[in-house]
């Protein structure tokens, strides 16, 4: 695949306007390699004067592409569908290397980005609006009309997943797409761009704009942007949520998350170490649905002993992936030894593992398991977004449910058990949008919608599925009637 790597083999991070690559206005920063600490790209800030350009870009192409029938635009969809999976290697080569993910990891969510494509290409099938009889004579109908110009804007941990779950959906429904991909991880946007444009895409219909928060204000005021979904942190979703819709944008804008599993002592053991295990150190746990608090209820010390075991012979690299930035594992260094802990505490300790020398600049840290953790520990509370488990020991089912609803949070929550009672008085009562029994990561398959609650998004709705095509669409009521009968009125 062609790259734009400038002399010293560096990639530049360019906006995408009008089918065309643009350097956006200043330079902002480096993409650093999370396994090597090798410099992988420059990255830029756009300004008004690109944002302008790209809403125009947008607008204009907008305006025929909505023309097109469901079956033409799946027809590109189909060929993008095609050219990703042929490229499917190379693509998570490039996640992996810029995320610090390993690469079957940045192939799952490739792959999980492709289904949402399929449930876009789907929709032509599956979006059969109503249309009845209402009373003599009288007919009513929906019809789904595009916004116009809509606007995405993703965070560092999935490159291409997230961005996938916003433009297929928004871009079928008939709207132009501008995304603003995280400036962390900024590479994929330019290869997921191509590609769509070596399919068929018209020119315009999808644009990249490169920055950090001062373009995503940009794009928070601008008058002609319909809808803007945004993927990130809490406190940055809260604010792009009020600044949206405070210049009368629909938004929905989804946060940080920290999840709980309830285990019990009946729980299944092969279900349960294995669902654990891979939901805190997968994507080195810098995943919104990964769980960091494992309610242990009763005894569970064999479940728990036999994790710990497991966990203490990941090597870096091969087993577990790194943390994006030097600042990331800082910041969970830090976090880990404010919470005071005894050395008893600490059952599995992953900080600085030894790794090979090519990877030594690498932002390692093996999990890392923690026992008798508070609930008003920082542990506890903060979502770290790093492979650490913090385990609260719990009397009961109900005191462990009290720790659950107390967190202001409200992606995920998982029951580990045999027993289908518990499993359903942890689905009912849990505060969280997305519920696994016996699943450790409980991200909904398409057609599912994915979407938590509470301090985990901000707007109504889900992402994915029906719940993006209601966010990226209007519907229309229609009201129809051909001819005039005697004696009839608006109810007969
Ligand atoms: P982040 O909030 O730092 O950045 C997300 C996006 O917001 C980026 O594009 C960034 O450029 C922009 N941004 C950053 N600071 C801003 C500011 N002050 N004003 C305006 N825009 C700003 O998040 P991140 O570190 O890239 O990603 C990790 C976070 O995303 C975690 O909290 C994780 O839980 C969350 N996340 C949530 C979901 C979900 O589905 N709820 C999915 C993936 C990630």
């Amino acid at each position: 695949m062609f790259s734009p790597n400038n002399n010293e083999n560096i990639q530049e991070c360019l906006n995408f306007i009008s089918g065309k690559w643009e350097f956006p206005e200043e330079k902002l920063g480096q993409i650093i390699s999370p396994f090597t600490g090798q410099i992988l790209a420059n990255t830029y800030r756009s300004k008004k004067t690109s944002v302008n350009s790209a809403v125009l870009s947008a607008s204009k192409s907008q305006q025929e592409w909505e023309k097109y029938s469901y079956r033409e635009r799946a027809a590109i969809f189909l060929n993008y569908r095609k050219w990703l999976l042929e490229n499917l290697i190379d693509l998570a080569k490039i996640i992996s290397n810029e995320c610090g993910k390993l690469q079957n990891e940045a192939k799952d969510g490739l792959l999980k980005g492709i289904e949402i494509l399929d449930y876009a290409i789907s929709i032509q099938n599956l979006d059969q609006l109503a249309r009845m009889t209402v009373s003599k004579g009288v007919h009513c109908e929906y019809r789904r009309e595009p916004l116009g110009v809509v606007a995405g804007i993703t965070p560092s941990n999935f490159p291409a997943m997230v961005p996938m779950w916003m433009f297929p959906i928004a871009i079928m429904a008939g709207n132009s797409f501008i995304w603003k991909p995280s400036e962390k991880t900024a590479m994929t946007s330019y290869y997921l761009a191509l590609g769509f444009k070596e399919s068929g895409l018209p020119d315009g219909v999808l644009n990249i704009i490169q920055g950090d928060k001062e373009t995503v204000d940009i794009l928070c005021e601008h008058e002609d942007i319909k809808a803007i979904a945004f993927v990130g942190s809490t406190p940055v979703a809260k604010h792009v949520y009020t600044k949206a819709t405070s210049t009368g944008k629909r938004a929905l804008t989804l946060g940080g998350a920290k999840n709980h599993i309830f285990l019990m002592p009946d729980a299944i053991s092969e279900l349960a170490v294995d669902g654990i295990l891979s939901s805190f150190t997968g994507c080195c746990g810098q995943r919104c649905m990964a769980a960091s608090v494992l309610l242990a209820i009763g005894n569970t010390q064999n479940i728990i002993d036999e994790i710990v075991s497991k966990a203490k012979n990941f090597a870096p690299g091969k087993d577990i992936g790194a943390l994006i930035t030097k600042q990331s594992l800082q910041k969970v260094e830090k976090a880990i030894s404010e919470a005071c802990l005894s050395k008893e505490q600490i059952l599995v300790d992953g900080r600085n593992p030894k790794v090979e020398k090519e990877i030594s600049q690498g932002n390692w840290l093996n999990p890392t398991i923690v026992d008798h953790v508070l609930p008003n520990s920082i542990l506890a509370k903060e979502e770290l977004f790093a492979p650490v488990l913090s385990i609260i020991r719990c009397k009961s089912i109900e005191e462990a449910m009290h720790i659950e609803n107390a967190n202001p949070y409200g992606n995920a929550a998982s029951v580990f058990t045999s027993r289908g009672d518990i499993a359903e008085f942890v689905t009912l009562n849990a505060k969280a949008g997305m519920i696994g029994v016996n699943v450790g990561i409980p991200v909904p398959r398409e057609p599912f919608s994915f979407g938590g609650i509470n301090h985990s998004k901000f707007g109504h709705g889900d992402i994915t599925s029906d719940g993006g095509l209601e966010f990226w669409s209007n519907r229309k009521k229609v009201t129809t009637k051909w001819f005039q009968l005697k004696n009839q009125n608006w109810m007969s």
